[in-house]
């Protein structure tokens, strides 16, 4: 059985609609929320577009033959955070200690 790719209109913001084989759209969808998207480069101007959409127009990507990937968020944004929020005053220092090789040997030593 030979598969064909099925064609899929797309609108690059530049260019306008677009035809495009299901081979070159690639979407993905969040499996912890849902977030679901599909992007793809234009084949005139060659800019990647990525679109947010709704998980029902993933689905009917997919069953056109779009590859979709799962992903999930980052383990670290369930994790519970104490202490201090950073400020940007902590970002310049932490950004000069880090220029000044003795300086920050002297931090990390300070961390045992
Ligand atoms: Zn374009």
């Amino acid at each position: 059985m030979v598969c064909m790719a099925a064609a899929v209109r797309v609108t690059c913001p530049s260019c306008g609609d677009q035809e495009l084989t299901s081979e070159q759209l690639r979407a993905r969808v969040c499996i912890d929320n849902d977030q679901s998207e599909y992007r793809f480069t234009c084949p005139e101007c060659k800019r990647v577009t990525v679109l947010q959409t709704q998980r029902r127009i993933i689905d009917l990507l997919q069953s056109s033959g779009v590859q979709v990937d799962l992903w999930s968020l980052p383990a670290e944004l369930f994790e519970t955070h104490t202490g201090q929020q950073l400020t940007h005053n902590d970002i310049i220092d932490f950004h000069i200690v880090l220029e000044d090789d003795d300086a920050f040997s002297k931090a990390l030593a300070e961390l045992d």
